[in-house]
């Protein structure tokens, strides 16, 4: 099966064609064929194209919204002649509320509530139902195509872990619980790490770091998600590239008094002018970081209260579990930072976590142990691929509808 998965934000439309061999979708069996982006859309968005063993085509052009963002893709399908064989279209959408708990095929009444839902998500649902209709627009009503939520992997979340304790009724009335997102690289992260170690997924008790520019760590229990860091938006938990994660709520307020401004310029602050960004005053990128981290004490302030965070979750998720049998690394920084990884494990031999310097020094972006043989906790990292995950889903929706 042929697919090509669409991954829509803000202001880009992402794409890969994966090729499934057998119909469960199954990882191991998959092929990347063509992969590229349209980035910045507006005035002068940039592209880029790449055929796997093809040309690769790259450049600027004006493309006014998605629908044009996934026009000039489909486009380039076409004229590669990759386009006529696709057999499904699998999309990725950050929220999918509480209705939406499995990846399920698309419809009109699916787009209509995706984009209902934007109400909890709106930097996010917006952009996947623009990219849902173009290409549905643009492929039409042939090609079968797949919704994937980021937060239907959370959905497993017992009771206790997903419940604020604000007044319920309030709770009920606004829909407010734990989330959590980045569901799809989490998944993606336990399914490989299965694989790997020739186990089956559902037998997987872990705690997955996905640090990246946007952060999470999700506590794993038979291969289900029974906690996760960030909440009812993307804002809680660990620090992160911009964003502020967990705070004591009365700063908002205190804030907004303070400096005579609103709570959603306080928010704002705390989405965009946070994090690493805010702590170091240099950058939001964990390498600019690492490379001042020796000469420049608010560039060591803010990876030390990075990896802190980062290890007080991990603490905390090895307690919800009752111990765990791997930390998995994952995201830009989790794949590349020896160093965050070294500063987040270190000390724990207590609980039978202990790195293997020198395996943590070279498993760099790429699947690999970076602990010690002995170790009851294993760490791994895993290069996530959150587009296998949306195709393998994709496989298997369309198997299940075909009977
Ligand atoms: P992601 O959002 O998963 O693409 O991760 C992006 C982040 O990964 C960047 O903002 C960097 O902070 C981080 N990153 C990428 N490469 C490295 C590296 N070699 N060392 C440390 N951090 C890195």
């Amino acid at each position: 099966m042929h697919i090509l998965v669409i991954n829509s934000g803000s202001s880009t439309v992402k794409f890969q064609v994966i090729e499934t061999t057998d119909a469960t979708g199954d990882l191991l069996l998959q092929q990347k064929l063509a992969r590229g982006l349209v980035d910045r859309i507006g005035a002068r968005a940039s592209y880029r194209f790449e055929g796997l063993g093809r040309s690769t085509q790259s450049g600027s052009l004006p493309v006014g919204d998605h629908e044009e963002a996934v026009r000039s893709i489909i486009h380039w399908l076409r004229s590669n002649q990759r386009e006529q064989a696709l057999d499904a279209v699998g999309h990725r959408v950050v929220h999918g509320g509480t209705e939406f708990t499995v990846p399920l095929l698309i419809d009109d009444g699916v787009v209509e509530k995706i984009d209902a839902l934007s109400e909890l998500a709106p930097l996010h649902n917006p952009a996947a139902v623009s990219g849902i209709r173009a290409a549905r627009k643009i492929l039409g009503e042939f090609v079968p195509m797949v919704a994937a939520f980021d937060t239907s992997f959370h959905h497993t979340i017992p009771e206790p872990a997903a419940t604020y304790a604000i007044p319920y009724e309030i709770s009920q009335k606004h829909k407010i619980r734990r989330y959590g997102f980045h569901g799809l690289a989490h998944q993606y992260d336990i399914a490989r790490y299965a694989d790997l170690n020739g186990i089956p997924v559902a037998q997987v008790r872990a705690v997955t770091l996905h640090l990246g520019n946007g952060c999470s760590a999700t506590a794993i229990r038979d291969g289900q998600s029974v906690d996760t860091s960030m909440g009812f938006t993307p804002l809680e938990g660990l620090v992160m590239g911009t964003r502020s994660g967990d705070l004591d709520p009365a700063l908002v307020s205190y804030l907004a008094q303070r400096e005579g401004v609103g709570a959603n310029e306080v928010e704002n602050w705390l989405n965009h002018r946070s994090g690493l960004l805010g702590l170091s005053g240099l950058s939001n990128d964990m390498r600019e970081l690492t490379a001042a981290y020796a000469e420049n004490p608010r560039a060591r302030l803010a990876i030390d209260v990075f990896c802190h965070r980062a290890r007080k979750y991990l603490g905390a998720y090895l307690a919800v579990l009752g111990g765990a049998e791997a930390v998995i690394f994952s995201g830009g920084i989790g794949e590349n930072s020896p160093l965050v990884r070294e500063k987040i494990c270190a000390g724990m031999e207590w609980c039978g976590l202990k790195l293997d310097a020198v395996a943590n020094s070279t498993v760099i972006g790429r699947d690999g142990c970076i602990s010690v043989v002995e170790a009851a906790i294993k760490a791994f990292v895993i290069h996530t691929d959150e587009e296998a995950i949306i195709a393998r889903e994709t496989a298997r929706v369309i198997q299940s509808k075909n009977g």
